[in-house]
């Protein structure tokens, strides 16, 4: 039951708020900048809908919303990961997706993203400009890159049931001098036989049949490989990646009697005194290492306001998808006088805090951070340097373009069991406040967040870059392109 009418850019995101707030986000940009009509075409089956409808609800209202029908998954095994999950949701809600571009009198571009790559082909087939957003790095990109390198682009065998699968090799050369070592690859790529390798593989190939790329980052912030980038787009040799970050959402959403209190104890301390210490939506640390963690920021002598979440008690640093009941307190898990001992400088909050406005607030001076991208960019921008502590996903791989490209995250070492040890904490921390190396970070934190501010002011790259797009879709729509009759 789809009207007939206003979807003529169709972004399509993959299943959960953390995918669908970046496709959000342009939303509103197309929308109120480029008064572009855009529908978001949400999945259903792997996401909260209350989440998804809180986090569409700050749309405006010019950007339309359809949500395709449920399909099953279930004779699939449970355990064939989530990143799997999400691949054949996509490959199997496509007729119906199909069904929607048909009901669509003009339909400009289909906007997919990391996980939805399924969808291009149906792009090329009804003559849509076919788009993907990635919500992370250019780094992420080059690594797909590799994976084509390695398996070929497909035209041969695309995906042949038995085709052989090659590690990538260690270290993997990443443009501007990374070599990102075989341990901080993202998960799902260290291993070759891991199921999800053969899905990676078939959306690295699909790759050069996008129209283009958008990136949830900016020039400065990964100069080289931008650089690098630009000269394939020349060359041919790859779609047109368009870097339009950095996305970061004015506030953000929680328990407003939380966030008040944060922003209240902020409020009450020194400038540039606090450090901020959160794992994102879905970092959990081991008991023991929750007890380090809570050692060094003691030791450490600094103000500290740490978002404690349930320790993980099954080894996953991931909980992403495990629900708290309502009687688990984290604080409840900290050492013993933990609290009474650093009360008055350090302040724990449960569960959740309003990041951006925190990471924005003048006491706060550094960011112990899990290095999810969107926590990366949301510190970048508020020009607060960063102490990489990554845990799941392709977080360590973001650890190694901040440390090693960017500048502004010092990485503390972490133990052969992979415990990092109060004094490596301690010693950290320090020194991102206030020792020498860290001066270097500080200072690139504050030209990054001015570079940041520069790449959406009206001139700036990142503005310029969307606008480039928004000009071919809006083409595409004057010269009818992609009617169907
Ligand atoms: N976030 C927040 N308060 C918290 C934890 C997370 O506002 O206590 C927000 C944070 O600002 C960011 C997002 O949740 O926008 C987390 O995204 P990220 O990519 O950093 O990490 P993920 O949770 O996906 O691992």
């Amino acid at each position: 039951e789809l009207p007939r009418q206003h979807h003529q850019v169709l972004l399509f995101p993959s299943p959960g708020a953390g995918h669908l707030i970046p496709l959000v986000e342009l939303a509103r940009r197309l929308a109120v900048d480029h008064s572009l009509p855009v529908t978001i075409v949400t999945l259903s089956g792997m996401s909260d809908p209350a989440t998804d409808a809180a986090v569409l609800s700050s749309l405006p209202a010019t950007v339309a919303t359809a949500s395709l029908p449920a399909v099953s998954l279930e004779d699939l095994s449970p355990d064939i990961g989530f990143g799997t999950l999400m691949f054949e949701l996509v490959r199997r809600s496509l007729p119906h997706l199909r069904a929607l571009i048909m009901a669509t009198t003009t339909t400009a571009a289909l906007v997919c993203d990391f996980f939805g790559t399924a969808a291009l082909p149906l792009s090329t087939e009804l003559g849509v400009q076919g788009y993907v957003f990635f919500p992370n790095s250019f780094a992420m990109i080059s690594i797909m890159r590799h994976i084509v390198k390695l398996h070929g682009n497909g035209d041969v065998v695309d995906g042949a049931p038995g085709e052989e699968y090659h590690d990538l090799p260690d270290p993997l050369p990443l443009p501007g001098g990374l070599l990102l070592r075989h341990a901080d690859l993202p998960d799902g790529f260290r291993d070759s036989t891991d199921p999800v390798y053969a899905y990676l593989v078939e959306e690295a190939r699909r790759y050069g049949h996008a129209d283009g790329f958008l990136v949830n980052s900016f020039e400065e912030m990964e100069t080289a490989m931008a650089e690098e980038f630009k000269r394939d787009a020349k060359d041919g040799a790859f779609p047109p990646v368009y870097p339009v970050g950095p996305f970061v959402r004015s506030s953000s959403s929680g328990k407003e009697s939380d966030e008040s209190a944060c922003l209240e104890w902020l409020d009450r301390q020194p400038e540039d005194s606090v450090v901020y210490v959160s794992f994102g939506t879905g970092g959990a640390l081991s008991v023991e290492q929750t007890a380090e963690l809570a050692a060094g920021l003691e030791t450490s002598g600094h103000r500290f306001l740490w978002v404690v979440r349930m320790p993980s008690l099954d080894g996953n640093p991931c909980a992403l998808g495990k629900v708290p009941g309502d009687e688990d307190d984290p604080l409840a898990w900290l050492p013993e006088g933990f609290l009474e001992r650093t009360k008055g400088r350090g302040l724990a909050v449960a569960a959740w805090a309003p990041q951006v406005r925190v990471l924005e607030h003048r006491a706060t001076a550094a960011f112990v951070s899990h290095c999810g991208w969107n926590s990366t960019l949301e510190s970048v921008a508020a020009g607060v340097p960063m102490v990489a502590w990554p845990l799941y996903a392709e977080q360590k791989m973001n650890a190694a373009v901040l440390t090693e490209v960017t500048g502004v995250a010092l990485r503390p070492a972490a133990r052969g069991d992979g415990m990092v040890a109060s004094e490596e904490i301690a010693a950290a921390v320090r020194e991102v406040m206030d020792g020498e190396k860290g001066s270097a970070v500080r200072r690139r934190a504050r030209e990054l967040r001015d570079a940041a501010a520069w790449a959406w002011s009206p001139e700036g790259s990142s503005r310029r870059a969307l606008g480039e797009v928004a000009g071919k879709w809006k083409g595409a729509l004057g010269n009818t392109k992609g009617t169907i009759a």
